[in-house]
């Protein structure tokens, strides 16, 4: 993995859940995979760099900022000492020694010594590839499952376009026949063309939400399969910047890191489990969706076309997934997997009442 790839993927907007679309950025539905102000803390960060070519100014430690102290949780702070005829610079427990004085016992640590156990947190956490490939493998087949399931809806809302042009034309034909006065005309244009906004909305939206969802996927599992050798080959911005992305708070005790706490949907891809997790999740949908749809059959289900069988709250929320509040959050989340109960969830036609 070069430098320039490390950037262009810290540079995604899709990290921030926005979406772009033909250039245009829009809010992603799934749940930003960084949020806004981390994304915007990278940026500028990497924006330092990029000023006139020189070396940043560097008025602290990369480090600084993301650590914090493995006994009571405060930051550090840095100190430069001079002695012995040099310069050494250690972290120290701001709880400590800041206005706290919380008698925190976590020693003056040597910078270097930080920096290298930093190092080996990240060798730690960057997942084996064997993991990574199985959640690839899950994640892709959950993905496959919720297409097949937004295809219905996106099958169904077609044939409500369908009905929309038919109903306009009838409604032409009325009007041109004097059956229908101008007022009642522009009423009923009005109501049709809120009807096709809204359903060609929600095709437009499910189509490219997977395909975003699917593009995230890669962007993360890239970024981990790479990510203990990316901070190793990257500059101390870059680093900065990885820091930032991946790990909320990185603690330090007196004899090395004690823990991290890993930002979404880092922690989540890297959770040992995931794959089992997402299989039985995925087949227990299955299941769900073949007794409903052996339920449609018992009850008759109607045939396409017909008023009934436009997308209705029923079959909008039968779908296999759980509200939230699912182990599985937030992948689910960030994956678009969360029940379709957004606002723009499209209205239910009515049938014109003066057809002729
Ligand atoms: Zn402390």
């Amino acid at each position: 993995m070069t430098r320039s790839r490390v950037h262009k993927m810290l540079r995604n907007p899709y990290y921030i859940g926005l979406v772009t679309y033909d250039g245009v950025q829009y809010p992603g539905r799934h749940e930003a995979l960084i949020s806004m102000s981390t994304f915007e803390a990278v940026q500028e960060v990497l924006d330092q760099r990029s000023i006139g070519n020189e070396k940043p100014v560097s008025r602290t430690h990369y480090l600084k900022g993301v650590v914090a102290c493995g006994l009571c949780g405060s930051r550090l702070g840095i100190s430069i000492n001079r002695g012995n005829g040099g310069t050494y610079a250690y972290f120290f427990c701001l709880g400590r020694h800041g206005h706290a004085k919380n008698g925190c016992p976590l020693p003056y640590v040597p910078v270097h010594e930080v920096e290298a156990e930093v190092e080996k947190m990240w060798r730690a956490f960057q997942p084996p590839a064997d993991h990574l490939n199985q959640v690839e493998v899950e994640v892709l087949a959950l993905i496959e499952l919720v297409r097949t399931q937004q295809e219905r809806v996106v099958a169904a809302q077609r044939v409500r376009l369908q009905r929309v042009e038919a109903e306009e034309r009838k409604l032409l034909a009325a009007y041109y026949a004097e059956a229908v006065s101008v007022s009642l005309l522009k009423d009923e244009q009005d109501r049709l063309r809120k009807t096709r906004t809204a359903a060609q909305d929600q095709i437009d939206r499910l189509t490219l939400e997977l395909d975003a969802t699917r593009a995230g996927l890669d962007a993360a599992l890239s970024l981990l399969r790479r990510c203990s050798d990316a901070y190793v080959i990257s500059n101390d911005q870059t680093r900065r910047a990885l820091c930032f992305a991946f790990f909320e708070r990185i603690f330090v005790g007196p004899d090395g890191i004690t823990g991290a706490n890993a930002r979404e949907p880092f922690a989540q891809l890297a959770n040992r489990g995931l794959p089992d997790e997402v299989r039985s999740f995925r087949q227990k949908a299955v299941i769900d969706q073949v007794a409903a749809d052996a339920q449609d059959d018992r009850s008759g289900r109607p045939e396409m076309g017909s008023p009934a069988s436009l997308v209705s709250d029923a079959d909008w929320n039968r779908g296999p997934f759980p509200g939230p509040g699912s182990n599985l959050s937030p992948l689910v989340g960030v994956a678009g997997f969360e029940p379709t109960t957004s606002a723009s969830r499209t209205q239910r036609s009515t049938k014109l009442s003066h057809t002729p």
